[in-house]
C-alpha cells in the first residue's frame, strides 16, 4: 500500500471561498482523508489565506491529541487505514510549516508547535515503540509510520523553530528514536530510503540526525552520548560502523546526492569527537572513506552556482575531518593511511571549487593540509618515504600544471614539493653513524648510546634509558612518575594504540635538525658564543628559529600541554650545566609534529659539529670520551600525553 500522498498542485489558485473551505476543515474534523489531502494542496500551495491555514492546522494538532494515541490494542490488529489520519497530520505539518513560518503567522505557528509538541511527541514515541520497531507488525504499515514520522522530524532543520530543535537535542526519547531510526535504516534492507526515487529529502533520518549534532554544536547543548550509545548497545564498533555504511552508500550512488554525502560525512565528523567513537571510526577505515568522498567531489565537474557551492562544502567538510584525524595517536599512522588514498591529487584538484566554499577559514582548509600539515610531517622518514613517489608522480601532470602560478594553493604545493625534494636528499646522504646518538634519560647517568641501542621505558615509549639501575633512579628521583603516568594515560584512553617513534625516524630527525642549524651557519659562527641557544619549531610546515642565548623561554612556541612543563625543566637544567662545558655547544631544542602528541627533542651538540669542523668528529667515536666530556652531548626526547588537545573543537565545519 502507497503512504498517503496529497494531490499537491490539482487545486486552483487563490484563495478557497470559505463555504467550500469550512465543508473541507468539518471534514478534516471528522477523519476524512480526502479533506485533508486538499487542506494540505492548498497550504503547500500557498492557495489559502494564513487564517485558514492556522484554523487547518489546528484541525491537525487536534487530530494528535495524546489521548487519540490507541491503547491496550493488541499491535498486530494495527492497520494503515487506523493511522492514516495521524500520519497525513505529521506529514503536513512537516512539509507546510516552513512554508508558512517565513510568513506574518511565524510566531503563532512557532508557539503552537511548541504547545502541541508535548502530545505529538507521544505520538512518536508510541508509533516508533508500537509499529516501526516491530517486527511482526505489515511492513508498509512500518514504513509509512517510518515516513511521517521522519517527515515531522524534518522540522528541526528549520532555522525558525531553532529554540524548539534545541529542546529535541536534549530530549532522550527523541533522540533514541532518530538514532534508532538512522541505525535502522543501515540494518534493515527495507529501510533503504534512498531506493525510494523522488522522497523528499527531508525525510532522510541523516538528514535529521545530522541538524541534532548541528544545533547542539551551535547552541552549545550537550549530546546525552550515552543514551545515544544505548541504541548501539554501547557498542562503538556498531555505531561506527553504520555511520562509515550510511556514507559509502551515499557515495556509490550515481548521480551523487551532493547534501546526502554532506549529511553523512558530518556525522561521521561529529561521531568523531567522542574518544571512544572516534577509534572505532578510525580502526574502521574513516580515513580512506573520507579522501574517497574528497576524491568524488573533486574529480567531477560541477555544474551550476548552488551544485557548486554544495561540492565546496562537501569537500571542505572532508578536508577539515582529514585535517584532524590524520594526525590522531601520534599523527604518523593516519597519515600513512590518508598517503595511501588519492589524497595528494585530491587536493591538487580543489583549486576550481574553492571560490565557493562559505568562507575564508573554509577555504583555506585545502592549501593548510598541503602546504602546512603534510609539509611538517617530511620530517618522519617513515612519512617522507610513502609521500616521495605521491610527489613524484604529480611532476608534470595536468594536475600540477592547471594550478593557478601564484595562487596560495600552487605556493602551498611547492613548498611541500621543496620540502620533500630536500629531505629526500638528506635521507639519501645518511650522516656518519656516530652522530645518531641518544641519551639514557636519567640525569645521573646522561650515557649515549647509538639511536635504538638504548631500552624504550613501557609505559611512555618514548624515554630511553641505558638499564634498568637508570630507569629506577629517573622514575624514584627524576620525575619520570608523573610525565610517564601522564603519557600512560593516553594509552589507556586510546586502547592501546599509541605510536612509537621509530628509531630510524629519531635518527632522521638528527639529520634535518643538523641540516636546518646548517642554514643558520653564519650567524652561530659570528655570535662567536660558549653556549648558543636555538629553539626550532617544525610545527607547522615552515621552520621557525629563534636564537636566545641569555634566557630560556619557557614557551617560545606556546606550550601546549601541562606534560610539556616536564621538558622544560630538564632544558633548563642542560642550558644550566651547559655552561660547564669546555668546548662551545649549541643548544637545541625542537618541536616536532606528533598530532595528538607533540614532541620536544632536547639535544646538546658541539659547535664544531654545526659548523661542520672535521677535527670534532673524534668526539663522536669513543664512547669513553663522550661520558667525560658531558654535557657536550645529550639527546633526549619528550612527548606529550594529549590531554590538551583532547579539548580541540575545530571550527569550520557546515553541514
Ligand atoms: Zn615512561
Ligand atoms: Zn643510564
Ligand atoms: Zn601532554
Amino acid at each position: 500500500m502507497e503512504p498517503p500522498r496529497f494531490s499537491l498542485g490539482c487545486m486552483p489558485p487563490g484563495p478557497q471561498r470559505d463555504a467550500e473551505f469550512d465543508t473541507l476543515i468539518n471534514g478534516a474534523i471528522k477523519r476524512s482523508i480526502m479533506s485533508f489531502s486538499k487542506l494540505a494542496g492548498f497550504a503547500h500551495d500557498n492557495s489559502c489565506l494564513p487564517a485558514q491555514y492556522e484554523r487547518m492546522i489546528a484541525v491537525m494538532y487536534y487530530q494528535l491529541d495524546a489521548n487519540k494515541i490507541p491503547r491496550g490494542e493488541r499491535r498486530e490488529d494495527f492497520d494503515l487505514q487506523q493511522f492514516q489520519i495521524p500520519f497525513v497530520c505529521l506529514t503536513a505539518l512537516g512539509v507546510t510549516l516552513p512554508i508558512w513560518l517565513c510568513t506574518e503567522i511565524s510566531t503563532k505557528l512557532v508557539k503552537g508547535l511548541t504547545d502541541h509538541w508535548v502530545d505529538i511527541r507521544q505520538w512518536i514515541l508510541f508509533l516508533y515503540k508500537e509499529i516501526i520497531s516491530q517486527h511482526n507488525v505489515d511492513i508498509d504499515l512500518r514504513l509509512s509510520c517510518k515516513t511521517a514520522v521522519l517527515e515531522f522530524l524534518g522540522l528541526v532543520r528549520d532555522r525558525l523553530l531553532i529554540t524548539w530543535s534545541r529542546r529535541i537535542t536534549t530530549d532522550r526519547g527523541v533522540m533514541r528514536v532518530i538514532c534508532e531510526l538512522w541505525f535502522l535504516e543501515t540494518r534493515d534492507e527495507q529501510f533503504f530510503t534512498w531506493s525510494s526515487k523522488g522522497a523528499n529529502q527531508n525525510q532522510r533520518e541523516s538528514a535529521v540526525l545530522n541538524s541534532c549534532f548541528l544545533i547542539a554544536h551551535e547552541m552549545d547543548t550537550t549530546i546525552d552520548w550515552e543514551n545515544i550509545l544505548g541504541v548501539f548497545r554501547g557498542d562503538t564498533e556498531l555505531i561506527a560502523s553504520a555511520a562509515l555504511r550510511h556514507l559509502d552508500r551515499e557515495i556509490s550512488q550515481k548521480p551523487l546526492d551532493l547534501r546526502c554525502v554532506g549529511w553523512d560525512m558530518h556525522i561521521v565528523s561529529a561521531l568523531s569527537f567522542r574518544e571512544n567513537i572516534r577509534l572505532s571510526l578510525l580502526r574502521q577505515g574513516a580515513i580512506k572513506a573520507a579522501a574517497d568522498v574528497l576524491w568524488l567531489i573533486v574529480s567531477q565537474k560541477w555544474v551550476g552556482e548552488n551544485n557548486k557551492v554544495m561540492a565546496a562544502r562537501c569537500m571542505v567538510n572532508a578536508v577539515i575531518f582529514l585535517k584532524v584525524r590524520m594526525e590522531d595517536m601520534d599523527g604518523t599512522p593516519f597519515i600513512l593511511q590518508a598517503l595511501d588514498t588519492d589524497l595528494i591529487p585530491s587536493l591538487l584538484k580543489c583549486e576550481p571549487l574553492l571560490p565557493f566554499t562559505d568562507n575564508e577559514t573554509a577555504r583555506q582548509q585545502p592549501i593548510l593540509v598541503l602546504g602546512n600539515l603534510l609539509t611538517s610531517y617530511t620530517i618522519y622518514r617513515s612519512v617522507l618515504r610513502a609521500m616521495h613517489p605521491k610527489i613524484d608522480a604529480m611532476g608534470g601532470t595536468q594536475m600540477e600544471l592547471n594550478l593557478i602560478k601564484g595562487g596560495q594553493l600552487h605556493s602551498a604545493w611547492l613548498r611541500l614539493k621543496e620540502a620533500v625534494a630536500e629531505r629526500c636528499w638528506l635521507m639519501k646522504r645518511d650522516i656518519a653513524d656516530g652522530y645518531h646518538i641518544q641519551s639514557c634519560q636519567s640525569e645521573k647517568c646522561a650515557r649515549a648510546g647509538e639511536t635504538g641501542t638504548l631500552k624504550r621505558c613501557g609505559g611512555c615509549l618514548h624515554a630511553f634509558y641505558c638499564s634498568k639501575a637508570c630507569q629506577r633512579y629517573d622514575w624514584k628521583y627524576g620525575k619520570h612518575k608523573p610525565y610517564c603516568r601522564m603519557v600512560h594515560q593516553r594509552y589507556l584512553r586510546t586502547n592501546g594504540q599509541m605510536a612509537t617513534v621509530q628509531s630510524k625516524d629519531i635518527r632522521f630527525f638528527d639529520q634535518i635538525i643538523i641540516s636546518e642549524l646548517r642554514k643558520h651557519r653564519a650567524r652561530i659562527n659570528t655570535h662567536r658564543l660558549k653556549i648558543n641557544v636555538v629553539e626550532l619549531d617544525f610545527v607547522g610546515g615552515n621552520v621557525d628559529v629563534i636564537f636566545d642565548s641569555r634566557r630560556v623561554d619557557p614557551n617560545p612556541f606556546g606550550i601546549k600541554c601541562s606534560c610539556e612543563r616536564f621538558a622544560h625543566a630538564r632544558w633548563v637544567k642542560i642550558v644550566e650545566r651547559a655552561k660547564e662545558a669546555k668546548d662551545p655547544v649549541v643548544l637545541v631544542r625542537a618541536y616536532i609534529p606528533g598530532g595528538m602528541s607533540r614532541k620536544i627533542l632536547l639535544r646538546v651538540i658541539p659547535l664544531g659539529r654545526v659548523l661542520g669542523e672535521e677535527n670534532q668528529d673524534h668526539l663522536w667515536v669513543d664512547e669513553t670520551k663522550l661520558r667525560l666530556c658531558l654535557p657536550n652531548h645529550l639527546n633526549l626526547i619528550y612527548t606529550c600525553c594529549g590531554q590538551e588537545s583532547m579539548k580541540k573543537d575545530p571550527e569550520g565545519f557546515r553541514g
